[in-house]
């Protein structure tokens, strides 16, 4: 079977694929620790739970609108409001299959080939690859744990060129679990300014898994005067623990939705209408339980740093939010023999501590692991032992 040539620049996604491995070598009795995934371990709220059963006893198990039922779209206008002050009309938001159809179909809409795309690394494993299976070019640009792994304007703009249409935001970061402040987002608003043929994205799937200094502030509310080339990116994968039942969606300029509609009425049509009822669920739902994930995803994450910290050779930095540790591990690897970077540690730390973690070259930033700490306290702290005894 002969493939298109686009595959060759692209590779599986590596967050899914470590998930499948430990997944894998714990059917075959291996007892594997899975720190890979990226999803919480927590119960969908009975609010979706309920919603589900309820539109499926209800006969809304036919195609919806394409870009989503009245009802959900109210329910996210409604949360956008009450969560960001920001105000959007139907016609400005699309419903997808998951927030990472929304960012695909995206920049489908967007791109011309060869268009490049300013893309903040460490980032999400899907940026860049989603940018090239559509043609695009994505140019990373780095920032380091000494700035928090946050671009400043002036790392932008050595990167833009005439062949510049966007700029990908996500905070707090996959895989850092930093965020901007709004300062920062003003200074790249200013930056912005400057460059109006440049669009935002901004990821704001980890927005209620934060527990920076300030407020979470969304890109849209700290940037009003750009609403005009904003894309707001959520879902209910993260807040309401529903990854599997696959609903994100993307509020944006009327053209642009109406774009993204036209390329999922020619793909994969509405999101699947029981979920769509669900995420009204959630979303209209008794937030409480939200709040209590936060929490105990702050008292994991303060406890992991510090245990992280505490092994040799291994330095980690506090973060915003999330549910990712993202240590460098450089100096362990120079210690062990037959590792000569982040790939190998991970399959060296699978194969001798029975861990398995996300390489940090997959997001950009070798020499890094990252560290879902979606799973309870006591895995974790077997987890930290492993690794621990096994560099020791
Ligand atoms: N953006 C980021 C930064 C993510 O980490 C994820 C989860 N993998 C997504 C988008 C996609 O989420 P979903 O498709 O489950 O809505
Ligand atoms: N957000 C998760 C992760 O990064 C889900 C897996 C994925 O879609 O990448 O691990």
């Amino acid at each position: 079977m002969r493939l298109a040539e686009r595959l060759q620049q692209i590779k599986p996604s590596a967050t899914l694929a470590v998930a499948a491995k430990a997944a894998e070598l714990k059917a075959a009795g291996q007892d594997v620790i899975g720190l890979g995934t990226g999803e919480p371990d927590f119960a969908t709220p009975a609010s979706a739970c309920e919603a589900a059963v309820a539109a499926m006893q209800a006969g809304q198990t036919k195609y919806t609108a394409v870009d989503g039922t009245a009802e959900l779209k109210q329910a996210i206008i409604a949360k956008l409001r009450r969560d960001n002050g920001l105000l959007y009309s139907p016609a400005e938001i699309i419903v997808s299959t998951g927030a990472k159809q929304c960012l695909f179909n995206m920049l489908l809409a967007m791109l011309n080939p060869g268009d490049e795309v300013l893309v903040p690394t460490p980032c999400w494993v899907s940026y860049p690859d989603m940018v090239r299976l559509v043609g695009g070019v994505p140019v990373e640009v780095f920032a380091s744990s000494r700035q928090q792994f946050k671009v400043t304007p002036e790392q932008l703009e050595q990167a833009v060129t005439p062949k510049t249409r966007l700029l990908m935001l996500n905070s707090p970061s996959n895989p850092t679990g930093m965020a901007y402040s709004k300062d920062e987002y003003r200074a790249l608003a200013e930056w912005l300014r400057r460059h109006p043929e440049i669009a935002v994205s901004s990821d704001e799937i980890y927005e209620h898994i934060y527990w920076g200094e300030e407020p979470f502030i969304s890109f849209g509310s700290a940037c009003p005067e750009l609403r005009d080339r904003i894309m707001i990116i959520n879902g209910v994968s993260k807040a309401y623990a529903m990854t599997g039942w696959r609903i994100g969606y993307l509020a944006g300029p009327e053209a642009l939705i109406t774009a993204m509609r036209k390329i999922q009425s020619q793909s994969t049509s509405n999101a699947c209408s029981i979920a769509q009822a669900a995420a009204v669920g959630a979303l209209h739902g008794d937030q409480h339980g939200v709040t209590l994930m936060r929490d105990e995803f702050q008292r994991r994450h303060n406890w992991l740093i510090q245990a992280l910290n505490d092994i040799p050779g291994v330095t980690c930095q506090p973060c915003d939010g999330a549910f990712y540790a993202f240590p460098s591990f450089s100096e362990a690897i120079v210690s062990i023999s037959g590792v000569s970077d982040d790939a190998e540690l991970a399959e060296w730390l699978l194969e001798h501590a029975q861990v398995a973690v996300v390489p940090g070259s997959a997001f950009g930033a070798p020499g890094h692991l990252r560290l879902s700490f979606a799973t309870s306290m006591e895995v974790l702290q077997e987890a930290v032992k492993r690794i621990r005894s096994a560099l020791s």
